[in-house]
């Protein structure tokens, strides 16, 4: 069993989550950046790879205090959990996501720095091990409904997309298109890895202007 996942992004119009220096870039609106909020405050955990947390260092979480408030008054935690996808345990120890606003889950594989691992778990941090090389998302997805969590929002970075679309753990994808070019041939796009086989077939299940940008919503077919 695994829980309902979904990815969430924020791309220019020519595809790009980030310039080709991976620095984060402003690529949403206010109005977006509510929806994303409010899309955090309704999910159980949020997910992010370790690129992502090297290059953006995001705390990923809840910004609003009437939606901690709400979560709270629905008996959860005021935050999401946090699971960072991260086979050799990279993480620096001072990453916000580490902080105490919220629970994390470091997944790692075989490959990890186990004297890291040690460390993290010292500082209360959950480890989960899984996978030879990369971390075994499937085994993944499964640790985390048997942990409750049955919403999962992911949050990036293009990789990360990518394997959870090749081994086919993804529901709905939402790209928001600000109203922005970043071109560079080596920017991450909103998924990288190598191209599939077979293109995923995608059913459109909703679309509206937000803000200077649009946002679109999809169904992954399989
Ligand atoms: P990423 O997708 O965040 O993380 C990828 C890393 O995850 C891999 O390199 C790998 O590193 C690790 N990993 C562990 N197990 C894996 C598995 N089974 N499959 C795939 N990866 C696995 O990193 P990224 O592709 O470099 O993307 C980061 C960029 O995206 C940044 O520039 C950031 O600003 C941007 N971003 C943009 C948005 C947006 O919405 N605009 C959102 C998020 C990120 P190890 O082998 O070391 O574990």
């Amino acid at each position: 069993m695994r829980p309902f996942v979904f990815i969430n992004v924020a791309s220019s119009v020519d595809g790009k989550i980030s310039n080709e220096k991976r620095i984060q870039l402003r690529i949403s609106s206010k109005e977006d950046l509510k929806r994303v909020d409010e899309l955090r405050a309704k999910s159980d955990a949020i997910m992010v790879g370790i690129g992502t947390v090297l290059s953006d260092d995001p705390s990923l979480t809840v910004k609003s205090d009437e939606l901690r408030r709400m979560r709270i008054r629905e008996g959860k935690e005021p935050n999401p959990i946090r699971v960072v996808v991260d086979s050799k345990c990279r993480i620096p120890l001072n990453a916000k996501i580490l902080d105490f606003s919220a629970k994390t889950i470091v997944a790692v594989s075989e490959k990890a720095d186990f004297a890291k691992v040690k460390k993290l778990r010292d500082i209360g941090v959950d480890i989960f091990i899984a996978g030879k090389d990369k971390v075994d998302l499937k085994a993944l997805m499964n640790y985390l409904y048997d942990r409750g969590v049955r919403v999962l929002m992911v949050e990036g970075g293009a990789t990360l997309n990518w394997a959870l679309l090749k081994e086919n753990l993804v529901d709905e994808i939402y790209v928001y298109y600000g109203n922005i070019i970043i071109g560079g041939v080596k920017a991450p796009t909103i998924v990288d890895g190598v191209s599939f086989d077979r293109p995923i077939k995608l059913e459109l299940i909703g679309f509206e202007k937000l803000g200077e940008g649009i946002l679109t919503k999809w169904r992954i077919l399989r």
